[in-house]
């Protein structure tokens, strides 16, 4: 459709002017939930400033079919979650462990799972105070993570619907999110608590006991994997019970499509990360690696616009064009930005995201489908990015320097976020061999000219 359009990263008002080229059946032809009556989804993004997500008339889109479907649809994601409930399907809220009970709860007919916790983004996308101001009125600090968002909208109930079901991570996981999850409980919702070990290795603890290894080699008491199995086999009940549904073909099932969205995303990522220009930018790219954590609601449509991103991808790496020039600096990106706007000012200033640890690697990797399918999921938790050392998140950053795929790291701190807090100083320190940023993402509208400053000279510096 946009074939012979080159590839670039384009504003709202050119997009505008882009989707008049496309027909009424091309609008029509992509849907969720495969609904031909209110599923449509492909809209201009200007159509979402207009909804209120106002910073978008600040960012810029890449300009191919593939990344239309990809904005439509994720910024779609409150209105389908509201039609899901309409068209009487049970809304799961998973909350705290970023990629694994969506698997179990999407094996139950008709469940929908979410993450409350991705209206982290809300207020930036909105350039609004609206929920944070509120959360502060429900008595989470101002100086805690822009999580605590997730509270304000549990609060107004305005977002997404009221959940049929909730689950929430906590122990080895965010201890920002822990405090906002017992304060929704407060409120009158009703939890269900799994606890996430921490990844301890033998030589940090003496205690004689069979250690295992992840996927990424990362070591592990073996026990572990039978504690969180316990914990699955739980959520597993819970839903049994909510659906009165108790089928494991389909928990291999959604093991199986969540592995075919795993690896896809790998692909994605390592074309664009790879390639001699940057056939993607930062932000979608950004986008897809969250999709990962529950395909945005509707997996099967999400399974589907990929595919057509990794065309699109292709296509571009095989006609040598991309979306940024190609001197462009590669740069590795520690821990997602809360404002989106950021990845584009880095790109901007002449930078480019080759690398990235987005606290997800636990969304990243591949279940085993040849053992025990609660297992597999266990096994595949242990790879968790917030479970274990400093060391061990960054391993992937660590590498891209030593390869030196990766000549600098932005490390985008969150006010309040207690493992920046810690560990930015350590990450520092662990990659002292390439120079590092870290910046602290400034509430809604802080973006100031002293932070693009410091990003041009870091730029400046490695160029
Ligand atoms: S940014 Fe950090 S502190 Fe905030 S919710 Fe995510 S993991 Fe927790």
């Amino acid at each position: 459709m946009f074939e012979n359009i080159a590839p670039q990263k384009i504003d709202l008002r050119q997009w505008s002017t882009q989707f008049r080229l496309l027909e009424d059946t091309d609008i029509k032809q992509f849907k969720y939930y495969g609904n031909d009556e209110w599923g449509v989804y492909l809209s201009p993004p200007a159509t979402f400033m207009v909804y209120g997500a106002r910073e978008l008339k600040k960012l810029k889109f890449d300009n191919s079919l593939s990344a239309l479907r990809l904005w439509g649809f994720a910024f779609n994601e409150s209105e389908r979650l509201f039609r899901a409930r309409q068209s009487g399907k049970h809304i799961v809220a998973a909350m705290g462990d970023l990629g694994t009970v969506p698997v179990i709860t999407m094996s139950f007919p008709e469940c929908v799972p979410f993450y409350p916790d991705c209206t982290w983004w809300t207020p930036f996308f909105n350039e609004s105070t609206v929920l944070l101001d509120k959360a502060s009125e429900l008595g989470t600090p101002e100086g805690s993570c822009f999580v605590r968002s997730t509270l304000a909208a549990f609060h107004k109930m305005a977002y997404f619907p009221k959940p049929d079901i909730l689950f929430a991570s906590t122990g080895a996981s965010c201890d920002d999110y822990s405090c906002i999850m017992q304060m929704v409980e407060d409120m009158g919702y009703e939890l269900n608590w799994l606890e996430i070990p921490y990844r301890r290795h033998r030589k940090d603890y003496h205690v004689e006991e069979r250690y295992t290894k992840t996927a990424h080699g990362f070591e592990y008491p073996e026990r572990f994997e039978t504690y969180l199995v316990d914990e699955y086999k739980r959520v597993w009940h819970k839903m049994k019970q909510l659906t009165g549904t108790d089928d494991t073909e389909r928990l291999k099932q959604s093991i199986n499509k969540n592995n075919r969205l795993r690896r896809l995303t790998h692909e994605i990522r390592e074309l664009t990360h790879n390639a001699n220009i940057a056939p993607y930018p930062g932000l979608e790219m950004m986008v897809i690696e969250f999709g990962n954590l529950y395909g945005y609601a509707d997996i099967d449509e999400w399974l589907n616009i990929l595919s057509m991103v990794k065309e699109t991808i292709l296509g571009r790496i095989e006609k040598g064009l991309g979306v940024l020039r190609p001197d462009a600096i590669p740069l590795a990106w520690v821990t997602p930005t809360a404002d989106p706007l950021l990845l584009n000012i880095v790109e901007d200033l002449g930078g480019r995201v080759v690398a990235t640890e987005y606290v997800i690697n636990q969304a990243l990797v591949e279940i085993d489908e040849e053992i025990d399918p609660f297992v597999a999921l266990a096994r595949s938790f242990m790879d968790a990015s917030m479970i274990g050392s400093t060391e061990e998140r960054i391993r992937n950053i660590t590498t891209g320097v030593d390869s030196g795929k990766v000549a600098g790291v932005i490390i985008s701190n969150m006010l309040g976020c207690s493992h920046c807090a810690m560990e930015t100083r350590l990450i520092e320190e662990k990659l002292k061999r390439v120079p590092v940023l870290a910046i602290d993402v400034p509430g809604p509208l802080g973006i100031t000219e002293q932070l693009r400053t410091r990003i041009a000279a870091f730029l400046e510096m490695l160029r």
